[in-house]
């Protein structure tokens, strides 16, 4: 399987094994963000859910598996 590369827009770090996607910004631009920045969507992204992607190849990548992120405010 591909592993795709992605950074974390909140912080810029590279490839971390968390990362937390935004399920309202996808398609070309995604909106990413990693374990720590998902602590501060209210700044960084407020208004939107994310959901967990696991990276580091399990298998498949199951997006309904780990269900969405409730993001409090
Ligand atoms: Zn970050
Ligand atoms: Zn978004």
């Amino acid at each position: 399987m591909i592993i795709a590369p992605w950074f974390c827009n909140g912080c810029g770090r590279q490839n971390g094994a968390t990362r937390y996607q935004c399920q309202h910004c996808q398609g070309i631009d995604t909106y990413d963000l990693c374990d720590q920045c998902i602590l501060h969507t209210s700044t960084l992204h407020p208004y939107h859910k994310f959901h967990l992607v696991h990276q580091l190849g399990t298998g498949t990548s199951n997006w309904g598996g780990s269900g969405p992120v409730a993001v409090m405010r």
